[in-house]
């Protein structure tokens, strides 16, 4: 039966974007990437990005109707040093180096623990731990989520990405949040 919740508005997923090791590998993948300086919060570096990349996020994004977010060291300059090379709009940052972390837990993942407040997430990165998974499980403000370990040498390709759509394709329609 239809039932009208007026009321009720959909949880869009969020797509937790790494910069070094998922979009910036440790080697050149192949001739699609090309070598740029970027300055990061602690100085500038040599980074390899796949121009094609911000096309199949955004496309992933939207058939998922998900909400892509920066989880990534670089914080704010990942907008203008990173977004722009690869075809990204400007995405929200979840601002993960204040923290100091907790032991054993990467430095992110209690930031991102707080940012995604229920919302259901896919995180692509190359440094979580079983520990990682372990605190996220337990935290009273993380709902549904898959990590997608990406392998830093090469770092994303379109089968992270088909694994994160199959994941979020069989989430619960309703997105709700677990509260
Ligand atoms: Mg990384």
């Amino acid at each position: 039966m239809m039932t009208n919740r007026p009321h009720a508005s959909p949880v869009r997923p969020l797509v937790l974007l790494d910069v070094d090791g998922v979009l910036n590998p440790e080697v050149r993948p192949g001739p699609g990437w090309q070598p740029h300086r970027a300055q990061s919060p602690i100085g500038t570096f040599d980074v390899i990005l796949n121009p094609g990349h911000g096309r199949l996020l955004l496309e992933f994004a939207d058939r998922a109707g998900a909400d892509l977010v920066w989880a990534t060291s670089w914080e704010h300059y990942a907008n203008h040093e990173i977004a722009p090379r690869i075809g990204l709009p400007e995405l929200p940052v979840i601002e993960v180096n204040a923290h100091t972390g907790a032991a054993g837990i990467h430095p992110k993942t209690p930031p991102v623990a707080e940012y995604v407040a229920g919302r259901p997430f896919v995180w692509f990165d190359d440094d979580l731990d079983p520990a990682d998974t372990t605190f996220l499980e337990r935290h009273g403000s993380v709902g549904h989520f898959r990590i997608i370990h990406v392998g830093p040498h090469h770092g994303l390709d379109e089968h992270h990405l088909r694994q994160a759509a199959a994941w979020l394709a069989s989430l619960p329609s309703s997105h709700e949040n677990r509260e």
